[in-house]
């Protein structure tokens, strides 16, 4: 008798279900109304994350997106703009949300190859004070972004010539924490000290709890004390005060507390995954420096490349390829699945 193998979801590090331990923590967390403030779970996992990061406070709320324009929209007011990459969440995948919500104007730039940002480019944006202009207020940069490691020199110099500037510096740190592994595994440091060292070159940093880290839902916007108050206001508006949310803080701590040292594997599956596509006719791999492996199609393999992902799905591997074919490791994948990845791919290859 032979038995269906279980998908392997690699269309990104969000489909992770909890673990039996991290609900096990959800189940024995005392809970509250973070509405009223007094949600123990909620108040702990924000003091842990802001701890962590080296920052005053720390607001969980629902999701990244909004975490993002809770700072956004605290940094920024109306008519005033922020720098921010072309291909960056807070820029291309967020429905225009600051714009719409925020009278906020985004100046999007071309990144380089590497993901940064050339810093000519940021400083030509940056508007002198001249009323044909929106006033230039933020500098936003994503790490990782698009699975890149923003290279940590390249880092520090951004932020510093926005400070220098008198900008305010976001980080959209989604996947601050597979940033913080890569860079400790090429710096020889540990991965909590790299988080902290990233995060300290920025006045506001998002963290999703929800993508590598495994929980099932919610980010954290951290700051200061007086930016994450003007937050607090803008997540009320925005719909994000949530009442027992101790629940979900639960997972995410829990998740601070396993699931950051163990993302190095995700890393390590996804070079497997990229090494063995990338011996294949037609297939431009990009060595992945994290969790997230793109791929070009070239010749025969492009033409086929919707069909391609129809295979996999109907053998039970699920990609997506909005702008190249993207295969994301999490917590839900193993070897095993890695390897019928490839052999499912090689076998359509074939036909
Ligand atoms: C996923 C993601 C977000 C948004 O998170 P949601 O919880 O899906 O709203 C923001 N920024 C980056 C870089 C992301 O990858």
């Amino acid at each position: 008798m032979s038995t269906t193998p279980a998908t392997v979801d690699l269309r990104s590090d969000t489909v992770t279900q909890p673990t039996p331990a991290m609900r096990a923590a959800m189940d024995a967390a005392p809970l509250g109304d973070d509405v009223f403030g007094t949600d123990p779970s909620v108040n702990a996992l924000q003091e842990k994350i802001a701890a962590m990061l080296g920052f005053e406070a720390a607001l969980f709320v629902p999701t990244g997106t909004q975490s993002n324009l809770c700072a956004i929209l605290s940094h920024c007011g109306r008519g005033d703009e922020y720098i921010v990459g072309q291909m960056a969440h807070c820029y291309r995948w967020e429905g225009g949300g600051a714009a719409v919500f925020g009278s906020v104007q985004p100046q999007p730039l071309d990144h380089a190859p590497d993901g940064s940002i050339p810093l000519a480019h940021i400083e030509a944006a940056i508007k002198p004070d001249d009323a044909h202009f929106a006033r230039t207020k933020m500098l936003a940069l994503e790490n990782t972004l698009g699975g890149k490691l923003l290279p940590f020199d390249y880092v520090q110099a951004a932020t510093g010539l926005a400070k220098s500037k008198g900008l305010q510096r976001h980080l959209d740190g989604a996947r601050l924490f597979n940033a913080a592994v890569a860079q400790a595994a090429n710096t020889g440091g540990d991965a909590r000290a790299e988080a902290r060292r990233i995060a300290q070159c920025f006045d506001s940093v998002s963290v999703c709890f929800s993508k590598g880290l495994g929980a099932p839902i919610g980010s954290a916007l951290c700051g200061s004390r007086e930016f994450i108050s003007r937050a607090h206001r803008i997540r009320k508006m925005a719909g994000g005060g949530m009442r027992q949310a101790g629940l979900l803080a639960a997972a995410a701590s829990h998740a601070l507390d396993h699931h950051i040292d163990r993302l190095s594997e995700d890393h390590a599956l996804a070079k497997r995954l990229a090494d063995g596509l990338a011996g294949i006719e037609g297939f431009v791999v990009e060595p992945p420096q994290t969790n997230i492996v793109f791929v070009d199609l070239e010749g025969a393999a492009k033409a086929r490349s919707a069909e391609l992902l129809a295979h996999l799905a109907a053998n039970g591997i699920l990609a997506t390829g909005l702008y190249k074919l993207r295969f994301v490791t999490h917590l839900d994948v193993d070897t095993a699945g890695v390897d019928r990845a490839l052999t499912v791919v090689r076998q359509f290859l074939n036909t």
